[in-house]
């Protein structure tokens, strides 16, 4: 029973526990306390209880205090850092000091003897209560600032792990984690926003041993704690769970995974995405102001973090896309060249390291252009592709196959049949490895020129390979990647087959090319190249009927340089087209005077392929002949071989060169491979037999018939025959009784100087037969 005591406060009283053997000084305590403090007697009972804050402070007498000792030290135990004071009331001279001072300090603070004043004991008891509230106090700020300090420890870690970041995925999982494990919450979880009528959250990622609050569960925010947070785009902190249920999804579940309090923190992230981070703490009211505002912190470094790193990935994949592009050959999707340079540098290093040898291949397609013009760019992607895979199929997966730009293609190959070459037999290692890859060479030309379909044409693709070999030709990737290309180049040249081994006179020859080249280029410029001319004459009279214009060039020694010499580079560098140009200007301005001079001539001159297909000079060849003579004195020679690779290209500009008046020939015929019919549908008037059959044509047989069949050909076809390199008098007779009208050859004259020629033409030196 409690003693009414008058005493009113706004301030929740403060509880006090009795425990006193004696009825009389528990009345006497009711009477003096009660009203002023909440008193309860039944506290022995109550120290079981698990709740640390039940009382404020204890009054025991030295009676109970033996019957409570254990129990009351466990229980002040528990309420550390708090301090629940135990006020000791003895009476008089009942208990001997020495035994109050040993429980002073341990089991009691303070100790009243009664019969003591009303004064006297709420002076004491209100002590207790001091020393209480301040302990109480003192551990309030303990624990906030323990708070604080986890928060932001949470918020370093959680900065490390996004500053180290570098892919979105597995990032919200650990972040969850970190705050999880450093601040030993129940749960976190981070969850985007989706579009749609019924605001779902998807979960990218959760932590905790509360995890399971989760499982099953269609969060969403359309209302409670998650939609005002998301809404408002301001945190949102719920402080008792159990309080305010009707803010939560479950709020059973949350009781039954101990979750008591929440904290929402909206994330506005990168491109609209609306996500939210949100954290349960087992303790009630546990984000307050300090926790939270470290938390926001963390929200904000978060979506930073996640902006940045998007920003990061999205860099990244741009740059990944660049070096997409930059090293691989988007035609073929082989390595390009900047790649194979790479790699090649790599294998280098590995050769070298293991003792192996190795070899580069710089494989160039022949006429690879004359497919593109004739047939289209299109044809020309699908054999640069067939090309591609070929190669890739032809060696094996470990050499690198690249494409080196335009037509090229490049392959390194590693010796891997022998392991590290001993010094003792080093050179017949080298040597079959040089066979091998000379084989290797082989296979590939040969594969490559097994037909491909192109439309409606069957195309077979012929290329030239050069071959550089570690370590003998270099031992870093730019020397052999060089060499091996000087090599094509030679190969190219026919100097050496169509696969040819890189070796030191290689370079001496490129070097005379190289100059030869320059001084060729000045030659045509500064106008040192000259003309002579070969006789064409009627085989039945010798008048001579026309000359064909052949280029010379003089050198400064007096000798003159013979096209063979010149002219494959000339049509190699483009430079063929001002050097044809001026041939035929040339040709033209002297037949030009050979007309005025009395001799009507026809004047023949040789027109590369690449002129002919040139379409873009076309037009100008009629004005570089109009000035000085009527195109139709001009007989153009084509060699059947330039009338193959573009068939449309050739047949309509022979057709536009033949509308200004232009005549045609083809030259060096039976060397190529033209059909009949189409040369029959081509504006040809004249079929010039090749030397080769003219030769042959004193010994009869297989040469004669062939000799015959053409001239016999020609001549249904209403085309004038001329047969070339007559070096006998034989010779001429037998093409004469074969039905050929006209010859050309060293017999009736070799090509002259214009002087010569005109001095031939004005003697009108005929031979008899
Ligand atoms: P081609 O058009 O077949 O010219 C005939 C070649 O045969 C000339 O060689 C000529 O000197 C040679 N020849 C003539 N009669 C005989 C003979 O009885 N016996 C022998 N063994 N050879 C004879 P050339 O002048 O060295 O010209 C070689 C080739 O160079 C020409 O062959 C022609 O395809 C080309 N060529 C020459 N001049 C030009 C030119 O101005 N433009 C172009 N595009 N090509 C030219
Ligand atoms: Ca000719
Ligand atoms: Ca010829």
């Amino acid at each position: 029973m409690w003693l009414d005591h008058v005493e009113s406060s706004d301030a929740p009283q403060a509880r006090i526990a009795c425990a006193l053997s004696s009825p009389g000084n528990a009345k006497l305590l009711r009477r003096l306390l009660t009203g002023r403090y909440q008193l309860t007697e039944a506290f022995d009972e109550r120290l079981q209880d698990d709740d640390h804050s039940r009382f404020d402070i204890v009054l025991v007498d030295p009676l109970s205090l033996e019957y409570l000792r254990d129990r009351l030290r466990r229980y002040r135990e528990r309420c550390s850092p708090v301090v629940l004071p135990v006020l000791l009331l003895v009476t008089g001279s009942q208990t001997p000091a020495s035994w109050i001072r040993q429980e002073l300090g341990h089991t009691v603070d303070d100790v009243l003897r009664i019969p003591a004043t009303e004064i006297e004991l709420t002076a004491r008891v209100e002590n207790m209560l001091r020393l209480r509230s301040l302990s109480l106090l003192q551990s309030a700020t303990g624990r906030e600032r323990d708070n604080v300090v986890r928060a932001l420890r949470t918020l370093n870690t959680c900065d490390e792990i996004l500053v180290r970041a570098r892919e979105e995925e597995g990032l919200l999982a650990r972040i969850c984690q970190a705050i999880v494990a450093t601040e030993g919450y129940r749960l976190a979880w981070i969850g985007f926003a989706l579009d749609g009528p019924d605001r779902q959250l998807a979960i990218q990622a959760s932590a905790g041993p509360a995890r399971g609050y989760l499982d099953g569960v269609r969060v969403h925010w359309r209302s409670g704690v998650l939609a005002s947070a998301l809404q408002s785009r301001q945190t949102q902190v719920v402080t008792d769970i159990t309080e305010d249920p009707e803010r939560m999804l479950s709020s059973v579940r949350a009781r039954e995974f101990n979750l008591r309090s929440v904290i929402v923190l909206p994330l506005p992230l990168h491109g609209g995405t609306l996500g939210c981070l949100v954290i349960y703490s087992e303790h009630v009211g546990h984000f307050d102001r300090e926790p939270q505002q470290l938390l926001e912190r963390l929200a904000r470094n978060l979506c930073f973090g996640l902006r940045a790193l998007h920003v990061y990935q999205e860099s990244k994949r741009q740059a990944a896309e660049i070096r997409t592009l930059a090293y691989a050959d988007s035609l073929t999707e082989l390595p390009n060249r900047l790649s194979f340079l790479n790699h090649l540098r790599d294998r280098v290093t590995r050769w070298q390291e293991a003792g192996i040898a190795g070899a580069v291949l710089f494989i160039d397609l022949d006429s690879f252009k004359v497919v593109n013009d004739a047939l289209g760019h299109q044809a020309g992607d699908q054999v640069l592709r067939w090309v591609g895979q070929r190669l890739r199929r032809l060696v094996r997966g470990s050499d690198v196959v690249a494409r080196h730009g335009g037509d090229e293609f490049v392959v390194a190959l590693s010796d891997v049949s022998r392991g590290r070459v001993r010094e003792s037999d080093s050179v017949a290692t080298k040597q079959a490895f040089q066979i091998k890859v000379q084989r290797i060479a082989e296979r590939i030309l040969q594969h490559l020129r097994e037909p491909i379909r192109l439309g409606e044409h069957e195309h077979r693709q012929g290329a030239s390979i050069g071959i550089s070999l570690f370590p003998d030709h270099g031992d870093d990737a730019d020397t052999l990647l060089e060499r091996a290309d000087t090599a094509m180049y030679e190969a190219k040249n026919g100097a050496c087959g169509h696969i040819c081994q890189f070796h030191g006179e290689i370079l001496e020859r490129r070097q005379q090319r190289l100059t030869l080249e320059g001084r060729l280029y000045q030659a045509i410029k500064s106008d040192q190249l000259t003309l002579h001319y070969q006789p064409i004459f009627r085989l039945d009279t010798l008048e001579i009927t026309g000359v064909e214009a052949l280029v010379r060039w003089p050198q400064p020694d007096g000798s003159l340089l013979s096209p063979a010499a010149f002219l494959p580079l000339a049509e190699e560098t483009g430079m063929i087209v001002p050097l044809g140009e001026w041939v035929v200007a040339t040709a033209a301005r002297q037949l030009c005077a050979w007309r005025a001079a009395g001799h009507s001539l026809q004047m023949m001159v040789n027109l590369s392929v690449r002129q002919l297909h040139a379409a873009g000079e076309i037009s100008g060849l009629a004005d570089l002949v109009r000035p000085h003579v009527d195109p139709s004195a001009i007989e153009f020679e084509v060699t059947e071989s330039a009338l193959m690779p573009d068939p449309s290209t050739t047949e309509a500009n022979l057709a536009a060169l033949h509308a200004w008046g232009f005549r045609f020939a083809i030259d060096d015929f039976g060397t190529g491979y033209s059909s009949l019919s189409r040369i029959k549908d081509l504006p040809f008037q004249t079929l010039k037999i090749d030397r080769s059959f003219v030769s042959g044509s004193e010994h009869s047989g297989k040469g004669e018939a062939i000799t015959r069949s053409i001239i016999q050909l020609a001549r249904n076809l209403s085309l004038r025959t001329v047969g070339e390199g007559i070096e006998t008098e034989q010779q001429c007779h037998f093409l004469r009784e074969w039905g050929c009208e006209y010859g050309q050859g060293y017999w009736f004259s070799r090509p002259l100087p214009a002087d010569d020629m005109a001095r031939l033409l004005a003697a009108k030196v005929g031979r008899s037969v």
